[in-house]
């Protein structure tokens, strides 16, 4: 059996079988079914979307032997004839290759002849922007007046280089790109009739690559099947692209998520081996950072186009918009600065390196750029982090060679935190660790988010200091981060999830949010999570405000530094010296 390229074999007979352009095809049968029959059309896309298949099918629609249908039967000579590109009053054009006035006027001289086979005598012209003005002309002469038995069918991918005359008189139809979505359901259909086996993951990578274009992605199919030898695996198509698995790309803004820069790393090292287009790498990391950004301002703007809905909603709420705002710019001038690198490799991991250096802090901690990273203690998944207090009299230098080399215990950071209390000019000295580790617990929170706070206290002002204590994490933690409290009744609590931040909330983290808050402040509570417009501060809302307040005090602190005064002239211009306000370390 002679082997049948895909996009040949799975080429669509009829309009029920096409994917996409459900638009246009519903007006074409419409028109078809009433009989109301225009003499001249046009179909505009680009390539591979579906113009001259639509023709073709319209060809059949307009002569199949069973009368005028939306529907041919597919049976009769007409029909079958088309199929095989061998019926007579079909006559196929391609004008990219006959643009000569003489070809057109031979063309259209047998325009006049009654069709042979048919009911009508069909011109599929395509690519017919290419036609000579000569042409044009000749072509408009019988648009004006076109005898009852012929019918023009005409694709271009540039429209716009069609003259207004010919455009005006006929009924235009505009293809779409169709969307990774529809291609991966098409791929999942074939695949399934050819009984190939695939992982979904290297499905979405031939949807992207093709680019909206049907035709392009079954040949990217036919390709890979070939490549692959049998089954389409994630690792194998990234290979036959030379694209990036999204899969690594969301590993890196996980890594940046938990500012883990062990596993930033690591995930470099692993996309290595596959020896990909490092360019390609930051490429991919803005277009996952843009689709975040616009996650967390419009969350329903987010399609499920790439298969990866659920994961950038996630991202989005776990970081702070200024955060990805910040990580983008970083991103965008790695991808400048990539070709001045040592190598791309390097080149990429100081980007990120960047970006989790320049990282704005939680509360607690300041927005200055001094987070050290040492892969061999991130290695130990454990943290350490120490922030200068922006006093005018601190250089930046002092903090940073005295836990670039520490392995500090969390009772040892502790005692550095009490001390660091004490003399308010000291660096102040935070631990963080990994929730896959639950045994080591961070720093009890008293030097940290302030006192514990008791029930009798709890109020829209103390809520977010007990929040901070709650020791939550992951979408909890984010989630409660947007809820603003309401109501404090007897052993009764209500909160207000802020509804721009509701869509991944489920019943399970309003049940860790009932335990976390029980056992803090040791008594059972019932805690009731409402979606709504917040009344009060939330402490996401606060951390943004406080953030911002450190920001502008920290950038002031460290202009003289040559980090800052990079990150402030290459990426900072939003800041406004003017509003600086002095930190009061009991703000939190
Ligand atoms: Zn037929």
């Amino acid at each position: 059996m002679s082997y049948q390229v895909l996009a040949r074999k799975w080429r669509p007979r009829t309009f029920r079988e096409m994917v996409g352009q459900g638009h246009v095809l519903q007006t074409l049968i419409h028109a078809l079914d009433s009989q109301r029959l225009h003499h001249a059309y046009l179909f505009t896309g680009t390539r591979g979307v579906g113009k001259t298949t639509i023709a073709r099918i319209l060809a059949r629609c307009l002569n199949c032997e069973t009368g005028i249908t939306s529907n041919p039967c597919g049976e009769c000579s007409a029909c079958r004839e088309i199929n095989e590109g061998r019926f007579i009053d079909l006559i196929e054009v391609d004008a990219a290759s006959r643009t000569k006035v003489e070809d057109t006027r031979e063309l259209l001289e047998n325009v006049q002849y009654a069709p042979s086979r048919g009911r009508f005598k069909v011109f599929l012209i395509d690519e017919v922007h290419m036609l000579s003005n000569n042409s044009f002309n000749a072509l408009l002469k019988t648009l004006e007046e076109p005898p009852p038995h012929v019918k023009f069918l005409l694709a271009t991918t540039d429209p716009q280089k069609l003259p207004v005359t010919v455009l005006s008189r006929c009924l235009q139809f505009n293809l779409k790109n169709l969307s990774p979505e529809k291609l991966v359901e098409h791929l999942k259909f074939i695949l399934g009739e050819e009984k190939i086996a695939y992982e979904e993951p290297s499905l979405w990578q031939l949807g992207r690559a093709a680019q909206g274009s049907v035709r392009d992605c079954l040949t990217l199919l036919d390709q890979a099947i070939g490549f692959c030898e049998g089954k389409l695996t994630t690792a194998k198509v990234s290979e036959f692209l030379g694209s990036i698995d999204q899969g690594e790309i969301r590993a890196l803004m996980e890594a940046l998520i938990a500012e883990d820069a062990a596993a930033a790393l690591a995930t470099v090292r692993k996309l290595a081996d596959t020896s990909p287009d490092f360019a390609v790498v930051l490429q991919e990391l803005l277009s996952w950072l843009h689709r975040v950004a616009i996650a967390q301002v419009v969350p329903d703007a987010i399609d499920n186009s790439l298969g990866d809905r659920e994961q950038v909603l996630a991202h989005a709420a776990a970081l702070s918009r200024e955060n990805v705002q910040l990580y983008y710019q970083i991103a965008l001038k790695g991808r400048e600065d990539l070709p001045a690198a040592l190598d791309a490799r390097s080149g990429l991991e100081m980007t990120l390196l960047r970006m989790l250096a320049f990282t704005p802090q939680l509360p607690g901690k300041t927005a200055a750029p001094t987070k050290n990273i040492d892969p061999v203690a991130t290695g130990q998944k454990k943290k350490l982090t120490v922030e200068p207090e922006p006093e005018p009299a601190l250089p930046l230098q002092v903090a940073t060679p005295k836990v670039a080399k520490s392995r500090l215990s969390p009772s040892e950071l502790q005692a550095a935190a009490v001390q660091t209390t004490a003399t308010a000019a000291a660096p102040r000295i935070t631990a963080s660790t990994e929730a896959s580790e639950p045994a080591v617990k961070p720093a009890p929170p008293v030097q940290l988010s302030g006192r514990p706070i008791a029930l009798a206290e709890l109020s829209t002002d103390t809520w977010p200091q007990v929040f901070l204590q709650l020791g939550l994490a992951g979408v909890t933690r984010s989630i409660a981060g947007h809820c603003a409290l309401a109501l404090v009744s007897g052993d009764q609590l209500k909160l207000v999830l802020d509804s721009r931040h509701g869509a991944l909330f489920n019943e399970e983290h309003g049940r860790r949010l009932e335990l976390a808050l029980s056992d803090y402040f040791g008594q059972a509570l019932k805690v009731q999570v409402a979606s709504g417009t917040p009344a009060s501060e939330t402490p996401s809302g606060r951390r943004i405000r406080i953030e911002d307040e450190r920001r502008l005090a920290a950038v002031h602190e460290f202009t003289h530094d040559p980090l800052v005064q990079a990150l402030v002239t290459r990426f900072g211009a939003e800041i406004n010296y003017e509003s600086i306000t002095p930190l009061n370390p009991d703000q939190h």
